[in-house]
């Protein structure tokens, strides 16, 4: 087996989602013993005479792992990778890609051919790669060199005094959530506005959310005044039309009238259900449109006080099987079904500390799960903290459960993003198994290329 290092790098369309594409790919088929680093963002390399539009800020990573293919083979291997996150073929160099794989290191050999150089050739001159590697792996001697990627690093970033303005994580995925109501329990007004909700979708979106959930009724507990499937689309067109368009939405809805006219604009890549309830006709709709499907557990939405579901686990349990038995008949694939056990919705807080700690048991039914945990009312078991205070007990939880569920409804994206970036840089590891990019589909705004 062989030790390679290869590098990642993303500037158009939706770019973590290619880079999450080619490691499930790396560690499906070409690498064992994975390791990843974080993901940085940097300005585009360019020559001097390059277009302006191809000046777009790249998401890149660093990977370490083992192959026993051959260098040519690998970059083959590569290459098959780099086609089928869209990638022509026929690029030109130095111009925006959806994706770009790179062999940095293999093992500790030097080649030269016609198609390869090993050390890459450009690995000298771009601090963010020298940097990269030093934070995987700061004692390794650059090949062909005295020096290690420690010295590499600092003396790259010393001349080029480059600072890095953020990075990210490609799992667990972050559902943004943007609340385009005037009542919500912890935001509600902020973004009522077409204008602001627009402003922090952008926001969201610019500090790692892998999709946008937007909702245009609230959800909180007891709230008595429900709006028309009608309100709902006037508060969320004014959003959609102006958003742009290479940002996944999914919209958290139960009307059915409402998905009908949404998939007939053909704008959003998921329907968040929240009541589970939708009718089985609309599902197909929504199957055949190619969006996906979060279901989420509740016993009336808005929730009561004072109505908990009894045997909590088995109740649950039963619950998923049929979801998932009923919506697979609907005409969704497995990958497009999304479960949320619904935190808060007809649990005690005490129910809410056995669904978490139990979190993993829903892995078994072979879709993905979405934990909606951010600021819920159960955190006043910890401390009389408002529903705007909860984002410490929110990315707390984010931070345990990350590798047993595939996404994460947050309000604060950019905290989850730091604190799941610190944790990367020790950890360097992405669980390999469960994780799905439901963010694809064949919707208009799920795999935008410009
Ligand atoms: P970039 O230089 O921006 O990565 P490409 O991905 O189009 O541009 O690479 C162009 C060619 O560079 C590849 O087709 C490959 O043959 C060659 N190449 C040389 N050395 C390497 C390497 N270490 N890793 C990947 N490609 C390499
Ligand atoms: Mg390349």
């Amino acid at each position: 087996m062989h030790t390679v290092f290869l590098s990642l790098g993303s500037n158009i369309g939706n770019r973590l989602h290619f880079l999450r594409q080619a490691v499930q790919a790396l560690q499906e088929n070409v690498l064992t013993e994975f390791t990843g680093s974080i993901v940085l963002e940097t300005p585009a390399l360019l020559l001097p005479d390059s277009p302006s539009e191809w000046d777009r800020p790249y998401c890149n990573l660093v990977v370490r792992g083992k192959t026993h293919l051959e260098p040519e083979a690998l970059l083959s291997a590569l290459k098959a990778i780099e086609d089928r996150c869209g990638r022509h073929s026929q690029h030109l160099r130095w111009s925006p890609r959806t994706l770009d794989i790179d062999i940095l290191l293999y093992d500790s050999v030097c080649i030269q051919t016609e198609r390869l150089t090993i050390p890459h050739s450009e690995l000298k001159h771009r601090d963010f790669l020298l940097h990269l590697l030093a934070l995987l792996e700061p004692e390794l001697v650059c090949p062909g060199t005295q020096e290690t990627f420690d010295a590499l690093a600092r003396a790259a970033l010393q001349k080029t005094k480059t600072k890095w303005k953020h990075a990210y994580v490609l799992f667990p995925q972050c559902m943004g959530i943007v609340n385009v109501t005037p009542d919500s329990f912890s935001d509600g007004g902020c973004y009522y506005q077409p204008d602001a909700a627009v402003a922090h979708c952008q926001q969201l979106w610019e500090e790692g959310a892998s999709l946008l959930d937007l909702g245009a009724q609230s959800t909180r507990p007891d709230l008595t005044h429900t709006v028309t499937w009608e309100e709902e689309w006037s508060r969320l067109q004014p959003v959609l039309e102006r958003l742009d368009p290479s940002i996944p939405v999914s919209v958290d809805t139960y009307y059915a009238d409402l998905v009908e006219q949404l998939l007939s604009q053909g704008k959003i890549s998921w329907i968040n259900d929240v009541s589970g309830r939708l009718p089985e006709k609309t599902l197909q709709h929504i199957a055949d449109a190619g969006c996906a499907i979060c279901t989420m557990h509740s016993l009336s939405v808005p929730p009561k006080t004072g109505e908990y579901v009894t045997s909590l686990l088995p109740t649950l349990a039963e619950w998923g099987e049929r979801q998932v038995e009923m919506l697979t008949r609907c005409g969704f694939p497995l990958d497009r079904i999304v479960l949320d056990p619904g935190v808060g919705f007809g649990k005690t807080a005490y129910q809410a500390g056995v669904l978490l700690k139990t979190i993993d048991q829903w892995k078994r039914l072979g879709v993905s799960t979405l934990l909606g945990h951010s600021r819920k009312s159960f955190y006043a078991a910890l401390g009389a903290y408002g529903a705007r205070d909860r984002d410490h007990e929110t990315v707390a939880i984010s931070l345990l459960l990350k590798n047993k569920i595939d996404y994460i409804r947050v309000h604060n994206v950019a905290w989850h993003q730091r604190a799941l970036v610190a944790q990367q840089m020790v950890e360097n590891c992405y669980a390999s198994s469960g994780h799905f990019d439901g963010s694809r589909g064949t919707s208009a705004r799920s795999l935008s290329m410009d």
